[in-house]
């Protein structure tokens, strides 16, 4: 029987706003533990919650860029529960009527075709605290800090069909937020995680099959791997007679498996009713205007202006628009020195590759975008090779100044065309059973050739210059 595997994602992304929530205490992430709890984030009686207008204006700012319906009015919600992380006995939630709902958002697939996405809904509400079990043995630390951060979780329909379309979507999400400017999607951090939820049903079938909930994934590797296990598991135990029951599991990235939290049975009843310490929250068409006015453009638009105006490939322009500050660098580049598509290759592959070797950040890069547009200007003229433009980039790297700098101290200059003709011809002369062999059809010789006279002038022979005379002078 083949199966069909069925795919819905909750995803909890911190906003980042200076203060929480519902109260004036600091976000920041690293604090000591405790310290930026005040006695709203405590629940201590008497206190009474405060609305943070920039939560609302981030949320907002989320709905639209997604085509979702913003709410002129939406509620706030007690979840209740009991945990040592939530000091109040509930979680301050929307339940019935969230800020944003009905969105799309459209991811790319492996085969090169794109695929659109339902965003049921996109709720604001605050973080609980943290239970640090490592550290205190046989007892378990309470760190209060996260406790009222502002949390945006996004729904989506149960549109996706595999693990690949799930880190898509979760990957297109997070590149949104963080264009958005709305979260800094930090995963070590727990920024931007998220449940998913899984189920199987014969192909062919309508009606979907019963789901599991996969809590709280937090990186881009273990949803993949998480959803396949899952996947697996389903489908073993109703092949095998038994049946999905519907609860939440826990994916356990170490013994790669996931296990059973709690059954539908067990579920909590969360009693939700409208919390009485807040107001209903408005928004006025004014203030959607005022928020649209403030929108970026967006990963999809950018990329069809990378195809288009710049002449890149959706492949090249795919990359670079994945991040925000990537596609910056890229344009920064481009400016500096004209030229889109050898900027996006060098970008793409030595720069990235370079950052991810040193495992750093963008931001951290010691070749700034002039100075790497720079040296793509020269590179661009001719007035060095592309085996010269990786020394300069090596130089570059390593702090020795701009790319004229570095080409004027080392004196770097192709080797001049005539001089070069001078090394084939000697070639030709000094290897006659070679020449023989690549008039015989024997293709290879070529790099032979391309190989000697590289060495003969000193490296400082333009390559694709090589290849074309020596084609040229030995047929
Ligand atoms: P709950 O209120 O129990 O959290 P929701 O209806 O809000 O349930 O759904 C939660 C998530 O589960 C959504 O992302 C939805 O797309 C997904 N989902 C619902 N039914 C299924 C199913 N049969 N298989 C996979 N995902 C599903
Ligand atoms: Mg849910």
């Amino acid at each position: 029987m083949e199966w069909e595997t069925v795919i819905g994602l909750e995803i909890h992304t911190q906003l980042a706003t200076k203060s929480k929530i519902f109260s004036g205490a600091s976000t920041a992430y690293g604090a000591n533990a405790n310290t930026q709890a005040c006695a709203v984030d405590l629940g201590l009686p008497g206190v009474l919650p405060v609305l943070n207008k920039q939560a609302v204006t981030m949320a907002v700012k989320f709905g639209l860029a997604i085509g979702a319906n913003i709410s002129r009015r939406s509620i706030f919600a007690r979840k209740n529960y009991f945990y040592p992380d939530l000091p109040k006995g509930y979680q301050i939630s929307q339940y019935e009527l969230p800020i944003v709902a009905n969105g799309t958002l459209t991811i790319e697939l492996e085969d090169g075709t794109s695929k659109t996405i339902g965003v049921t809904r996109a709720h604001l509400e605050e973080d609980a605290g943290k239970s640090l079990h490592e550290d205190y043995h046989g007892m378990t630390g309470i760190d209060l800090n996260r406790a009222g951060t502002p949390l945006l979780e996004i729904v989506s329909e149960p549109d996706m069909r595999s693990a690949k379309e799930a880190v898509a979507y979760m990957k297109k999400m997070h590149s949104l937020v963080r264009y958005l400017g709305i979260s800094d999607g930090n995963m070590q951090e727990g920024s931007f995680r998220c449940d998913a939820n899984v189920s199987v049903r014969p192909k062919g079938q309508k009606e979907f099959g019963t789901r599991t909930e996969l809590k709280n994934i937090n990186s881009f590797r273990f949803v993949e791997r998480a959803i396949n296990f899952e996947v697996e598991r389903q489908i073993d135990l109703i092949e095998g007679g038994g049946k999905v029951v519907q609860e939440t599991r826990l994916y356990d990235p170490d013994k790669h498996e996931t296990r059973s939290m709690r059954s539908k049975e067990e579920a909590m009843d969360y009693r939700y009713f409208p919390d009485p310490d807040l107001l209903p929250v408005a928004v006025s068409e004014e203030d959607i205007e005022s928020v649209r006015a403030t929108l970026p453009e967006l990963p999809d638009a950018k990329q069809a202006r990378f195809e288009s105006e710049l002449g890149l490939s959706a492949y090249d322009a795919g990359i670079l628009t994945g991040d925000r500050e990537l596609a910056d660098y890229f344009e920064a580049v481009v400016k500096s020195c004209g030229e889109a598509k050898l900027s996006a290759n060098w970008v793409i592959s030595e720069l990235s590759g370079r950052l991810n070797k040193e495992d750093m950040t963008l931001a951290e890069s010691p070749v700034s975008a002039e100075m790497l547009g720079g040296m793509l200007k020269r590179l661009a003229e001719n007035a060095i090779t592309s085996k010269m433009a990786k020394e300069v980039f090596d130089a570059m790297w390593n702090g020795e100044g701009d790319a004229d700098a570095i080409i004027e101290k080392r004196g770097l200059k192709p080797a001049d065309t005539g001089e070069v003709e001078k090394i084939i011809d000697d070639l030709i002369a000094r290897n006659p059973e070679q020449v023989e062999q690549f008039r015989a059809g024997k293709e290879k010789v070529l790099g032979f050739f391309v190989g000697q006279v590289m060495k003969a002038s000193k490296g400082k022979a333009d390559p694709a210059q090589v290849n074309q005379l020596l084609r040229e002078k030995l047929k």
